[in-house]
């Protein structure tokens, strides 16, 4: 049975695991930090009441996660580790926005059978004029017939522009997905991959278009449930322990290397760190040239947690 070796233990990782351990493969799965789950995952934080000095451990999530119905390889994964009854799946698509006139308006799926229920909530979007609404519902209709490698080199900018889905149009909806969609601006997003997920979303049925939130912390969704299913297949991960040298042998092995310590070898090996950390690992020039010579951008996500004091602001403003 061939020994496979995973270098990270974020959803990346713990989801090649899973799906190898099932398979009956022997995986090995090694983590830089102390824990697993990488960019998705919870960590502990004390907090002091003010009222009375007691303290409270919370697990807090790096940053709030959400997904959607059309995160069919995420939702298997949640599956194959039993946890699909930990997250809350809207019944219907619905998107709250706010304008810059501070109102709030929703766009939200009719009752009417897919796909008639997608033109019923483009229909109520009323933050819309009429006019923009059937211009939003051609350039809909339009992504049936179009092949998106034709937008390869294009923004979503320069792409929705030729289109004449600007002003409202572009603020108040194709901004908005393109920006929580590929956590990017239009003018840097790539055209053909937001058009991608626009044709999942607008046009792969009822169920892609749901946004799924997690019902509880992060580590007890993805973290926890996958590390016991590997265990419970005989794979093993070893936290603390960064990869930092892969040296591929005549038997077309791998043995792979923490601190000048041989972790073993390995016929086959999973990366799954992000392109950063990846050319940090010495003998990746070696296997993977393109990747290791390519540099690539990427833009953070900051995350503000506010603990808001409810009672006291209710007595407050009674006051
Ligand atoms: C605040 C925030 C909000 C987000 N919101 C969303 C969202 O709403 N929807 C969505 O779909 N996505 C969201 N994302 C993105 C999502 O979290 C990531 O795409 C996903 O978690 C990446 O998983 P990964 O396994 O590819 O990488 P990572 O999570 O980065 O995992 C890589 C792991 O490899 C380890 N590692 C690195 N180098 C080595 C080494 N040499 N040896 C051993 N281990 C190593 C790291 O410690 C890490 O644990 C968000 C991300 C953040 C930060």
């Amino acid at each position: 049975m061939p020994d496979v070796a995973i270098i990270g233990a974020g959803l990346a990782g713990l989801s090649a695991a899973v799906t190898l351990a099932n398979k009956g493969l022997k995986v090995h799965l090694f983590e830089s930090s102390q824990k697993a789950g990488g960019r998705a995952s919870a960590f502990p934080f004390n907090l002091t009441s003010p009222l009375n000095n007691s303290q409270k451990e919370y697990q807090l999530d790096n940053g709030q996660h959400i997904m959607m119905g059309c995160y069919h390889e995420t939702l298997s994964l949640l599956k194959e580790i039993s946890a699909l009854d930990k997250i809350i799946v809207q019944d219907k698509m619905e998107v709250k926005v706010v304008g810059p006139d501070q109102k709030s308006y929703i766009l939200k799926s009719g009752f009417l059978p897919y796909p008639l229920n997608l033109f019923q909530a483009l229909m109520g979007f009323d933050f819309l004029t009429f006019g923009q609404k059937i211009s939003a519902l051609k350039f809909v209709y339009g992504l049936k017939s179009l092949d998106v490698e034709t937008l390869r080199d294009i923004t979503v900018k320069d792409w929705l522009e030729k289109s004449g889905q600007t002003g409202p149009l572009f603020t108040g909806l194709w901004e908005i997905l393109c920006v929580g969609t590929l956590n990017t601006s239009p003018d840097k997003a790539s055209a053909s991959i937001f058009a991608k997920i626009l044709k999942i979303v607008f046009l792969g049925g009822k169920e892609n278009s749901k946004i799924v939130v997690p019902g509880v912390n992060l580590s007890s969704l993805f973290v926890e449930p996958s590390i016991k299913f590997i265990r419970s297949k005989g794979g093993d991960i070893k936290f603390s322990t960064p990869v930092n040298l892969i040296k591929s042998s005549e038997s077309s092995s791998f043995e792979l290397f923490s601190r000048d310590q041989s972790l073993g070898r390995f016929s086959d090996v999973i990366l799954a760190v992000p392109h950063h950390a990846l050319k940090k690992i010495t003998g990746i020039e070696q296997h993977l040239p393109a990747i290791a010579n390519t540099e690539l951008d990427y833009s953070s996500i900051t995350t503000f947690h506010l603990f808001l004091k409810k009672i006291q602001s209710w007595i407050i403003f009674w006051l």
